[in-house]
């Protein structure tokens, strides 16, 4: 990645656009004005009841509509993240998943949401205030958001990370941990936390049923789950016996390219009231 190289470019975000090089300032100015423009739009990929395979639930997934092009989440997150951005990019994100899952939920569509947190956001001074805000003006009952966060948010931040989390749920919304699966100290923080769901990571779905420690792995998380009475989530779930394997593990949900790719919100209304529109 390039951040890592620390060259001072932005080479992944280069690699999208038209071989241009361009420094780290001038794509957080870009970004900015992105913003200001409208630039930003939302996915929405549902996620499912492996029992039923009918959908629970969207995650919305933030795109970045750049001259006739689609920039995903990673060639631009972390700059937003660096430039304070993510704070009201993240405050638009959320305002606009919750306004059109409140609206699809008008039509006696039984569909939660869930909404991706960075740190820096989470971490933000109003960040509680504003939830609250953006869920009373949208009229989403809090019980059917969940907020994601990965777990390093969690290793990294301590003590701070929990209560603000605990602030949150104290609003009534659902968290989950993100990619889970890398950090065993999160598990001490799942019981502190009483975290909703744990999403597994897809790197372990990658390897389930081809290398026997990560079918192990993801065996015991989704009997952890079970255990402290945490949803569980599959994430990356691409082929067919992967989807086998975790329903004979009694996993609860799952999201993948398999089961639907992230699509348009006119996508996701296609599918209201209607079947998930996979067969699983
Ligand atoms: P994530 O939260 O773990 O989201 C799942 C990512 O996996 C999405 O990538 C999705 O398109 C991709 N995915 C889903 N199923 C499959 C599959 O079967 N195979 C493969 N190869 N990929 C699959 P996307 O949209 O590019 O997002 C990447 C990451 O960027 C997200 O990972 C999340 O950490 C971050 N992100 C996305 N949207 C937002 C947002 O609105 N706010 C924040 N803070 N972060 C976001
Ligand atoms: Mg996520
Ligand atoms: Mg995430
Ligand atoms: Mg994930």
């Amino acid at each position: 990645r390039a951040k890592e190289r620390g060259a001072g470019t932005v080479e992944v975000y280069a690699a999208h656009m038209h071989e241009k090089v361009i420094s780290r300032l001038e794509l957080q100015i870009h970004l900015r004005e992105a913003l200001d423009a409208g630039d930003f739009y939302l996915e929405y990929q549902p996620i499912v009841d492996l029992g039923s395979s009918q959908v629970t639930t969207v995650e919305a997934l933030v795109r970045w509509g750049h001259e006739g092009r689609t920039v995903p989440p990673e060639d631009f997150l972390g700059a937003a993240e660096e430039s304070g951005l993510i704070v009201p990019l993240g405050e638009w994100i959320l305002r606009e998943a919750c306004q059109k899952v409140a609206v699809w939920r008008v039509s006696d569509w039984d569909i939660g949401l869930s909404v991706n947190l960075s740190a820096k956001q989470v971490l933000s001074e109003r960040f509680v205030s504003t939830v609250e805000g953006v869920l009373a003006d949208t009229g989403l009952p809090a019980e059917v958001l969940t907020l994601e966060v990965d777990e390093e948010l969690l290793l990294d931040n301590g003590e701070e990370a929990v209560a603000r989390l605990s602030e949150l749920r104290a609003l009534g919304v659902q968290l989950a941990i993100d990619d889970y699966g890398m950090g065993y100290a999160s598990l001490a923080h799942l019981r502190e936390l009483s975290v909703d769901a744990i999403k597994i990571d897809p790197s372990f779905i990658a390897d389930l049923g081809r290398d026997d420690t990560v079918t192990l792995l993801t065996h015991t998380i989704i009997q952890l789950g079970r255990d402290l009475g945490v949803q569980v989530v599959a994430e990356g779930i691409e082929r067919p016996e992967q989807l086998e394997q975790l329903r004979a593990m009694g996993c609860d949900h799952g999201q993948g390219f398999l089961v639907a790719r992230p699509m348009a919100a006119s996508g996701v209304e296609a599918l209201v009231g209607g079947e998930v529109g996979v067969d699983l």
